[in-house]
């Protein structure tokens, strides 16, 4: 394997050299015996093997053995520092400049073991079930495409409407009246012939009218408006079928999301159980019936609607590629707009006696 040294700078400061790869973080590396900076630089004039890099290396009057190099690109591949040369890119040129700013961006999680084609390449793999194309779904469908995940299953059963125009922007004027998902799987279509996209016109109201949508799905992702209790109706879905769900909400200023990981993290039923019953004379319990009764009028606008899409769309990416741990597992995270994007995490109880979690199969 031919060892490439990903874009970095360094400088000697005493016995150390100080180098930065990532501008959020500069590293500080021992280097007493100048060893760390005769490898830094002999790979950083081309990519190379072991032999090769050990040659360069004794050619700078370094007597060093294979096994020595082979432990100190272990080590610069523990800080992220180096990637398989041959897998920087997916090696097709359409495709490449296609995913430029996607390979350019797993170039910080790539690594000796994974590089950053293996990244693009599991997203093409990669089947998410999308629920609701309106306000959040309209962004969240297009942030997939743009990752350029390669099956997308989306599910609405509502048409186009002139006040979906301020935030959802899949639609135009021309498709007033038509269906949103039919739509939505055009706009895919015309933005990346390679991605495959079903689109389902169904109104989900229980468990049966999702069944057949959960094969081969990798993440159930979005939200479905409708009835009052239907994330309960995808939590029980998603739970039996084993497929992680990313989903949110939005309200007045507040951006709200969670994911739930079957049989790892609590689920949404979870977090019903320390809720007080609307039938419950407290306050809390009067005012959970009041909020559930209010007719709320849609007062969100597009950087709301597209912040959500966007915040379930990279919970999303984590799932498909994890290159890096889910955030909101188990958790509603709320970032609200009004307080300049303030974030506040409350983990979901988890109930030990929770039946949908029951359902999850041993992971
Ligand atoms: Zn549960």
């Amino acid at each position: 394997m031919r060892v490439r040294l990903k874009d970095c700078a360094w400088e000697r400061f005493g016995d150390d050299l100080i180098l930065v790869h990532d501008p959020r973080e500069a590293l500080t590396l021992a280097d007493p015996d100048g060893i760390v900076r005769a490898l830094l630089e002999s790979l950083s004039a081309a990519p190379a093997t072991v032999d090769e890099l050990t040659a360069r290396l004794r050619g700078r009057g370094l007597d060093l053995a294979s096994e020595d190099v082979r432990q100190g690109l272990q080590g610069l591949d523990s800080l992220g520092l180096v990637e398989k040369a041959d897998e920087q890119w997916l090696g097709d040129s359409g495709l490449d400049e296609r995913h430029f700013s996607n390979l350019t961006f797993f170039g910080t999680y790539s690594s000796l073991e994974r590089s950053r084609a293996d990244f693009v390449r599991k997203l093409r793999d990669a089947h998410v079930l999308v629920l609701g194309v309106g306000g959040g779904g309209s962004s969240l469908v297009q942030c997939l495409a743009g990752f350029g995940v390669g099956r997308l299953t989306l599910v609405d059963r509502d048409d186009v409407e002139r006040r979906n125009f301020a935030r959802q922007f899949l639609y135009r004027h021309a498709d007033l009246g038509r269906s949103k998902v039919e739509r939505a799987a055009e706009w895919v279509r015309d933005y990346d012939p390679d991605i495959e996209v079903r689109a389902v016109d169904r109104w989900i109201s229980g468990p049966e009218d999702l069944a057949d949508l959960m094969d081969g799905v990798d993440v159930v992702a979005g939200g479905l408006d409708g009835e009052h209790d239907i994330h309960l109706v995808v939590n029980a879905a998603i739970m039996r079928a084993g497929v992680p769900l990313v989903c949110g909400g939005m309200g007045r200023t507040q951006v709200m999301y969670c994911s739930v990981d079957p049989g790892v993290s609590p689920c949404l039923l979870c977090d019903e159980s320390d809720q007080p019953s609307p039938t419950e004379q407290t306050s809390a319990g009067i005012a959970r019936r009041l909020s559930s009764g209010l007719e709320l009028n849609n007062a969100l606008i597009a950087p709301i609607a597209m912040q959500v899409g966007s915040l379930i769309a990279y919970e999303t990416l984590r799932y498909l590629t994890g290159f890096e741990q889910p955030m909101a597992a188990g958790q509603r995270v709320i970032l609200d707009l009004r307080t300049g994007l303030t974030t506040q995490a409350t983990p979901f109880p988890r109930d030990p006696h929770c039946p949908a979690c029951a359902l999850a199969p041993e992971r």
